[in-house]
């Protein structure tokens, strides 16, 4: 008795179909990148239905001749592996020749194409003649002669009208075609000298022209907004590089959709690449909102882990941290250059990258740079280049130093820093403290940054192993608590006392506060502690390195001077030449903007776009 048969090819295409075909944007993703293999300078790609009934891929690619069509749709069939040792080095898009037999197994598919004399290798005898030829459900129909544009088209109708079950599954029309412009936009950001066009239902959704650049490319995908205010990568760390743009602190995304990666120009989804971009982004956003980046890393195939399945996007590093760092350094590096340039002004990135050097396969920025930077303003600081930081974290201790006086061990001794030059115009609503700084005018939000200040002081003084910044109160406070409030109080009480509480259980539901961090003196110390406590409470689950920077922000906060108190001139010029100390002054630690800047030049355009 036999029982074991062979599956036929029509059952191993459903099967290869139901791996590899999630739906239409996967047939599209399929059809584009055989374009794109084929030397396409141009694909349009028409759906209906979010593709459910209708897709069509146009290019002007290579073409498929008369004798490799019928072939093209067998099972394993490609024209682009010689054995199978090519696998482990292929990293480009399709390579398991599988594809077109899978679509024409669960659609009616049908083919027009025609050999591009440009782009065919053998040049004498070309057939001048256009064919088509369909498929449905894997029943393969004849080669008929047509009239057509050199290239190739796709034409794919009622996908998995075969496979009910695999259409039952398939979402609305609407999420549907959002899966494909997805795929189109990832595509065409890692594909810059390609045009694509997508339409749906007859409306053009997106355009690329092909020009390739990046910044047009984002400019013609995600519009003028974030185009103007992206800030260019391009970096090269041992063998690993990483190019594109991200955005600056200015957009801001409420999800993280618009983190945009790719490994050696293929789209992925990585946590790896997402922590590196956020994490140096900490601080520059809003809170619960997201960076903008295209940013493409070329990896050594042998470093990558390519035996994951052919339709996930992740992918595994053997080195996770160089990745990371890659990523993370030159994100931080690029929002810095930015910064400390000012907006869109790269003329001097070329030079303050040279004044980076790579030691042990790390990115060491030298001092002098660094000087510059924790001045923010050049010449703030005597150069002291032969001393080398290793890290933002050393950079950020300097600051810290610099900022809270504690300055023994630092590297810049604080005598080395001068008091920079800046003309004070006024204070407005009480509020904005104006400045001019060359040809640029800061508009500084009195509150916020003061509380970006102490925000930085207790923070330096909550990491460092210093006794915490406490001032005794002469008469302690008594404060009656919930149940709930002193469970609380007991939870956190380490971080209470890091910043410079000293407090004490005092019989039942009662507590006795002796000291209080030493910003808030002036204040009302009972408010204070129990602000913060309600703060503590709405925070929820999250981690003890995310409680503590927002209790330091709560701190912060409550701390700073108020919008409309009015300040004297010598408050002013201390908050202004502390402000300025920062590493990131602009904004505050829950990242809204403490300052505002505007360059005259800016001013003058804004000025005649308004002229009559
Ligand atoms: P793979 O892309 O893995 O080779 P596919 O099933 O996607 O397998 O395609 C099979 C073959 O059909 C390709 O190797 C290529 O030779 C040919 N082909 C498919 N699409 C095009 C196209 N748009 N232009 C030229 N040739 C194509
Ligand atoms: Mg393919």
């Amino acid at each position: 008795m036999n029982t074991i048969k062979l599956l036929d090819d029509l059952t191993i295409n459903h099967i290869a179909a139901g791996e590899v075909l999630e739906g239409p944007s996967s047939a599209i993703k399929e059809l584009v990148e055989n374009s794109i293999d084929a030397g396409s300078t141009k694909i349009i790609i028409e759906v209906k239905n979010g593709g459910k009934s209708f897709i069509k891929v146009s290019d002007n690619g290579k073409g498929i001749s008369y004798d490799d069509i019928e072939i093209a749709f067998e099972r394993h069939a490609t024209s682009k592996i010689r054995s199978s040792q090519d696998i482990n080095k292929i990293y480009t898009m399709g390579f398991r020749g599988e594809a077109l037999a899978s679509i024409a197994s669960v659609a009616d598919v049908t083919l027009t194409s025609k050999l591009n004399p440009n782009l065919v290798d053998i040049t004498d005898e070309i057939d001048e003649k256009a064919y088509t030829y369909n498929i449905k459900g894997g029943v393969f129909g004849t080669i008929e002669e047509t009239n057509a544009n050199p290239g190739t088209t796709f034409v794919i109708k009622d996908l998995f009208f075969n496979t009910p079950v695999r259409y039952k599954f398939l979402k609305s029309d609407q999420a549907e075609f959002s899966k494909i412009k997805k795929i189109i936009t990832k595509i065409a950001l890692s594909n810059l000298g390609i045009s694509f066009k997508l339409s749906n239902n007859g409306k053009q959704e997106l355009y690329t022209s092909g020009k390739g650049d990046i910044k047009t490319a984002i400019y013609e995908i995600f519009g003028k907004e974030i185009a103007n205010n992206i800030i260019l990568v391009d970096r090269k760390v041992g063998g690993l590089t990483i190019a594109g743009a991200i955005g600056s602190s200015r957009v801001e995304e409420a999800y993280r959709n618009k983190e945009l990666f790719f490994v050696n120009n293929r789209p992925v989804e990585n946590e790896v690449l997402t922590q590196g971009l956020e994490q140096a982004f900490k601080g520059s956003l809003k809170q619960h909102k997201y960076p903008f980046c295209v940013l493409n890393l070329s990896i050594p195939a042998e470093q990558i882990d390519v035996n994951i399945h052919p339709i996930k996007k992740d992918i595994k590093f053997q080195n996770e941290k160089d990745v990371f760092d890659l990523v993370y350094q030159s994100v931080k590096e690029a929002l810095l250059r930015e910064e400390f340039l000012g907006q869109g002004e790269n003329r001097n990135s070329q030079e303050l990258m040279e004044q980076y050097v790579i030691q042990q396969e790390k990115i060491v920025p030298k001092a002098s740079f660094l000087q510059n930077r924790i001045a923010g303003f050049d010449n703030r600081l005597k150069k002291n280049d032969n001393k080398i930081l290793n890290n933002y974290d050393d950079i950020k201790a300097v600051n810290q130093n610099l900022m809270s006086g504690r300055n023994a061990d630092s590297i810049i001794a604080k005598d080395t820093y001068e008091k920079f030059e800046y003309k004070f115009i006024g204070v407005v609503f009480k509020t904005f403290i104006l400045i001019q700084i060359g040809d640029t005018l800061y508009m500084v939000d009195q509150h916020a940054a003061h509380e970006r200040i102490l925000y930085e002081q207790v923070k330096a003084s909550y990491n460092s192993n210093n006794e915490p910044d406490t001032q005794m109160l002469i008469v302690p406070s008594i404060l009656p608590l919930t149940r709930a409030e002193v469970e609380l109080v007991r939870d956190n009480k380490e971080i209470f006392e890091k910043v410079g509480f000293i407090i004490e259980e005092f019989g039942d539901n009662t507590l006795k506060i002796s000291g209080v961090p030493a910003i808030s003196y002036d204040l009302d110390n009972n408010s204070i502690f129990q602000d913060t406590l309600r703060e503590l409470e709405s925070f929820g689950r999250t981690t003890k390195q995310d409680v503590e920077n927002r209790f330091i922000a709560t701190i912060a906060c409550k701390a700073a001077v108020k919008a409309g108190m009015v300040l004297t001139k010598e408050e002013i010029d201390n908050l202004i030449q502390n402000l300025f100390k920062l590493p990131n002054p602009y904004t505050c630690p829950h990242g809204r903007p403490t300052t505002i800047k505007y360059e005259k030049e800016e001013l003058q355009k804004l000025m005649n776009k308004f002229k009559f």
